[in-house]
């Protein structure tokens, strides 16, 4: 197998550009290249031992490469080390930011935003709570116990209370306990989990839009995960219609850094109404000098950030722009088709069955069996076999208090399941051959039993 370095020549062409435009006298270079080389074939020999996420037989974590042209961009941007704090730092890495910041509220269907990329989901969902305590100090956060587990953590960081509510066997929201919790009083937030980041389910946002009406609590939507799937034209109408309501809630969270093709490190959080910029006012003495222009760190937590992740994001927002009906789009949306064919080939398979139909790209399955403690044991072998035959998967602990009419006994808390999170486009290409390694697999666990 060979990796793609066609990217490589680009980015040597690229890079003689970039220093055409700075007519400097000349500096010299005092690295010692044959003492670098050995480190750096030093770090490729350690890289080896990663289980190959670029692969499409890597059909377990939520993991995918960036798109070349976001690599070769973060890497062209590493140059300069651009610091998208304030203008200064930033006089060209700025401006892209704030036209990617824009592509993506665009996406979600807001009129006006205010937002920016960040670290990733954790730092974005955190702005977006405290803005939330801000504007409801002392009033409950409430999110799905299949919310990311980042909410509780970042509310106590924000010391703000938070409540969990019960989800449904398809790891959605229960409208039935939101609702008491809301009558009960004091709920300021309701995260709605656009995607969680176990079985990839969307909570049910126009219901939830309803209960505001009558509750009045402000919306924050989490589309880490799952934020690009409103681009999909092959969702249930269902599903469609909750991504269609995003526009309506008051923040979100998208992490390009997950489907958006990005490396790690760039997330993003939008803001439906500009005015909560009011919240994030200080008073730096050094940072701000040269430009009248909105410096980033004026409406962001963290200080310095990466300029490259906003030059990445820029140069595959236009190679790839997160329209409908766009490459990108299309690329997702075979993702998606990988999932539900996994999941056809599960529900008529002997060995395996799926826990539930796949609202966006993630599948958890289970291996049939008499009873919850055994099939578990069994998914722990086979996870373990499969990575023997090259295809990489990941367990999944479903409560098993959520199973209905089960044909099996349960005599266990949990059941351990096996997860894919289907990211890659090549998935769907890949599905026989993941298809016929997943059973072989189990053929050997099967033998060996
Ligand atoms: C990944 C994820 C997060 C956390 O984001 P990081 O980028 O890992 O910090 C939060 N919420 C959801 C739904 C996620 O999938």
């Amino acid at each position: 197998m060979v990796l793609e370095k066609e990217s490589v020549k680009l980015l040597r062409q690229a890079l003689d550009k970039l220093e055409a435009g700075f007519n400097l006298p000349e500096i010299h270079s005092d690295v010692d290249y044959s003492k670098m080389e050995k480190v750096l074939l030093e770090v490729a020999e350690k890289m080896q031992n990663n289980y190959p996420y670029f692969h499409p037989l890597f059909a377990g974590q939520m993991l995918k490469p960036p798109h070349p042209v976001a690599r070769a961009a973060y890497m062209l941007a590493m140059w300069i080390n651009p610091n998208n704090h304030a203008m200064d730092g930033s006089k060209a890495s700025s401006p892209m930011e704030k036209e990617v910041v824009k592509d993506l509220a665009k996406m979600f269907g807001l009129k006006e935003h205010l937002g920016h990329l960040t670290g990733g989901g954790t730092m974005a969902n955190l702005e977006g709570l405290w803005v939330a305590g801000q504007v409801h100090p002392d009033r409950l956060i409430v999110a799905s116990d299949h919310s990311h587990y980042t909410h509780e953590r970042v509310s106590a960081v924000l010391k703000l209370p938070f409540k969990k509510i019960k989800t449904d066997q398809f790891s959605r929201m229960d409208l039935v306990d939101l609702e008491e919790k809301l009558r009960q009083g004091n709920v300021g937030t309701v995260v709605c989990t656009m995607g969680t980041t176990g079985m990839g389910s969307v909570d049910p946002l126009v219901e939830i839009l309803k209960l505001q009406q009558k509750y009045n609590f402000r919306i924050h939507a989490d589309a880490a995960y799952g934020g690009y799937f409103g681009l999909l034209d092959n969702l249930e109408d269902e599903t469609s219609e909750k991504y269609r309501s995003i526009s309506q809630v008051d923040s979100i969270v998208i992490d390009p850094h997950k489907q958006g093709l990005q490396p790690y490190g760039c997330g993003c959080i939008l803001f439906k109404d500009p005015s909560v910029a009011q919240y994030y006012l200080h008073d730096s003495p050094y940072t701000y000098f040269t430009s009248d222009d909105l410096h980033l760190g004026e409406i962001s937590l963290e200080c310095s950030r990466a300029g490259a992740s906003a030059v990445g994001l820029w140069a595959t927002h236009q190679l790839l722009p997160p329209i409908k009906g766009g490459k990108f789009s299309k690329d997702l949306s075979k993702s998606r088709n990988a999932a539900l064919r996994l999941h056809d080939k599960l529900e008529s398979s002997d060995n395996f069955f799926p826990l539930m139909k796949p609202e966006t790209d993630i599948v958890v399955y289970a291996i049939k069996g008499q009873d919850t403690l055994s099939m578990s044991e069994k998914a722990n072998q086979l996870f373990h076999k499969a990575e023997e035959n090259h295809l990489y998967l990941s367990l999944y602990k479903y409560p098993t208090a959520m199973l209905e009419n089960t044909e099996f006994e349960i005599n266990s808390e949990y059941l351990t399941c096996l997860r894919s999170c289907l990211l890659k486009p090549e998935h769907d290409e890949w599905m026989e051959e993941i298809w016929k390694r997943l059973n072989e697999s189990f053929a050997l666990i099967e033998a060996s039993n």
